[in-house]
């Protein structure tokens, strides 16, 4: 049986992708054949598609590093016929083909199992930008963050990750302060349920002083380099910054007095590889701490060939919020 895919091939150091009818004999090996109803794009997608980082490690590859859809069929013991089901991460458009497609065989212990009243397209409205802001909402209660404790600072807060973690955290009640380089988003921020907006600036370069007043009770940070040191150098006494991004800079030139002398916990959040159960728990508050109408205004939808179009804005920082692709538009 043929399906519409992406495909993407390298030839002499450049990587180039197009639409094409793909063979279902042709997918890899898996025990799992999922009927692709969503994917997404993701900056990771942006990175593999520009081949600005070398995300696409064997050529040709459908891209896409996450599917949510229908089981059709499955030889695994934890999947049936019919079973909605969602996928982050893992080998997908490194090793294995990806989600944008009609058609994905995979294994199933990639799969999660949609929870709750979640549809197919919300799941991919959350993605791995959404279920990445919610590990990194995880990181912070872990390290016992809580509401009463004070502000919390979201970095890229127009992006993927930024908004949904803007969204969760309002949710849960915390007082969340946006940083942006984009402003003129300020009332899409609000809505979201930011009640502070700060221009991104403000974090963005290098300082001179090791460690600053105490502002944030909890920070989620998607730049890294200078924003990363400064929020943590803002950060108070025994709070708590999860790092997932690298959108300003993959560096990390900073100071270890926020440990030293504010108890500060660094926490690493990475989403490729995170075991089963951190997914299960993730996927499961995300079924509850999140508002429907919020995640829905974080949503452009478009059809694959449309991803054709819109990838190279990604890295740039032109799209807000969440692009779902609709595989079978
Ligand atoms: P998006 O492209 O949707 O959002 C990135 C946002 O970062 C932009 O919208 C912008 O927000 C902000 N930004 C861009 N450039 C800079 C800069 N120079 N300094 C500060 N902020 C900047 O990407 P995602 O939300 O999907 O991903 C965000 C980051 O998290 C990426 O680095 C990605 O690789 C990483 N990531 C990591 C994962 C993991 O497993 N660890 C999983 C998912 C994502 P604004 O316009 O508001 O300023």
């Amino acid at each position: 049986m043929k399906f519409k895919a992406l495909l993407s091939s390298k030839t002499n150091d450049r990587v180039s992708t197009e639409l094409v009818e793909f063979d279902e004999a042709d997918l890899m090996d898996g025990d799992v054949l999922v009927q692709v109803d969503y994917s997404t794009l993701n900056y990771k997608d942006a990175l593999a598609l520009t081949n600005e980082r070398p995300v696409i490690q064997k050529f040709p590859l459908i891209p896409g590093i996450d599917l949510s859809g229908v089981v059709l069929e499955s030889s695994n013991a934890g999947f049936k016929a019919g079973d909605r089901v969602v996928l982050n991460g893992w080998d997908l458009s490194m090793g294995h083909h990806g989600g944008l497609a009609q058609r994905a065989r995979v294994r199933g212990e990639w799969l999660n199992k949609i929870p709750g009243n979640l549809t197919t397209r919300d799941a991919m409205a959350i993605g791995t930008a959404g279920y990445t802001a919610m590990l990194c909402v995880l990181a912070l209660e872990d390290a016992g963050v809580t509401p009463e404790k004070g502000d919390v600072l979201v970095t890229g807060a127009n992006g993927g990750v930024g908004s949904i973690a803007v969204a969760i955290l309002s949710k849960l009640g915390y007082r969340v302060v946006a940083a942006t380089g984009r402003p003129e988003h300020s009332e899409y921020l609000h809505t979201l349920g930011a009640a502070e907006i700060i221009d991104r600036a403000e974090l963005s370069e290098p300082r001179k002083k090791p460690i600053s007043a105490e502002r944030w009770a909890g920070v989620v940070d998607v730049a890294g380099g200078p924003t990363l040191v400064n929020a943590l150098a803002e950060t108070k006494y025994r709070g708590a910054v999860a790092a997932c991004g690298l959108a300003q800079s993959d560096a990390l030139h900073g100071s270890v007095l926020p440990f030293i002398l504010r108890s500060v916990t660094l926490a690493g959040v990475d989403s490729v590889n995170a075991p089963q159960d951190v997914r299960q728990r993730a996927w499961d508050r995300l079924a509850t701490d999140l508002d429907p109408q919020k995640l829905e205004s974080t949503v452009q939808l478009i059809g694959l060939a449309e991803v054709l179009d819109v990838y190279e804005q990604i890295i740039p920082g032109k799209v807000r919020g969440r692009i779902v692709v609709d595989v079978n538009a």
